[in-house]
């Protein structure tokens, strides 16, 4: 059974008297360890998928079903219990707590997943050693350039081991070393943590590492190929 199923998805967004379709139709799934690929032009759908399977926003309609629950039985609480326990987001913005150190930020993430063992010391220091941050925990996101920032934000949603890492534009604002760092961890969570990765990306490069891609264009999914599973080295 695949960990995500998208069927017949469509979002109108309505404002007055003005309506937006900003998906059509958008079925396709993703199997249990996969990483996939999302790519397509500004305006496309793509964030809007992204904020559908995580249960951020509403389908007009259609169906989502996540590991086997699908997101019409779940109250809003169950929703965000759901979210919160299976799903680790990355956002192009990183979305860093502005006060809070990176630690902190990286803690909060940790306590509000709803696991109730304390979190291993040894497993937080493996996953910031493997993205060079260790030694800028104690920093704000203020006093980190926007690649550390992103790699805190990527230590943040992996901290919770999710089975599922949805990541929107996460190279988007990033030099080449940074964006090639996130990339690899991300490549890493899929291959030797066995999670699931869904990647929206509009940089083609970026999309090729992936095992699947996905394109879309107005709001609809317009066409499938194999990722060449690239390696990255940074
Ligand atoms: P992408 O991420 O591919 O750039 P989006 O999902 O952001 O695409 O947008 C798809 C379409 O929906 C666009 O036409 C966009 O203007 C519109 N849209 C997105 N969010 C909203 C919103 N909150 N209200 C109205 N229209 C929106
Ligand atoms: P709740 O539904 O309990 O208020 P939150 O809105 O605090 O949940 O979000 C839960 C998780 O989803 C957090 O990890 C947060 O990073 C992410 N999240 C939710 N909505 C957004 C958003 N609009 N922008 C950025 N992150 C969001």
């Amino acid at each position: 059974q695949p960990i995500i199923q998208a069927e017949q998805l469509e979002k109108v967004y309505r404002s007055g008297k003005v309506e937006v379709k900003a998906l059509q139709s958008a079925s396709f799934t993703v199997e249990r360890g996969e990483f996939v690929s999302i790519v397509g032009p500004s305006g496309s759908g793509k964030s809007t998928l992204f904020y559908l399977l995580g249960g951020l926003t509403q389908a007009t309609s259609g169906r989502i079903v996540i590991d086997g629950v699908d997101f019409a039985t779940l109250n809003d609480a169950e929703r965000t219990k759901m979210r919160k326990s299976k799903i680790g987001f990355v956002f192009q913005k990183f979305n860093l707590l502005p006060t809070l150190t990176a630690r902190q930020n990286i803690d909060i993430a940790y306590s509000i997943s709803g696991r109730t063992e304390p979190l291993d010391e040894a497993h937080l220091r493996n996953l910031t050693d493997m993205l060079g941050i260790s030694d800028r925990l104690d920093h704000r996101p203020s006093e980190l350039s926007g690649g550390q920032q992103q790699r805190v934000a990527i230590a943040r949603a992996l901290v919770t081991q999710p089975a599922i890492i949805l990541a929107d534009e996460p190279t988007g604002n990033l030099d080449t070393a940074s964006s090639d760092a996130v990339l690899e961890m991300l490549q890493r969570s899929n291959r030797d943590y066995k999670q699931t990765v869904l990647m929206i990306t509009h940089n083609p490069e970026a999309a090729s590492i992936a095992d699947r891609i996905l394109h879309m264009r107005d709001g609809r999914i317009t066409g499938v190929e194999a990722g060449a599973g690239r390696v990255i080295h940074s």
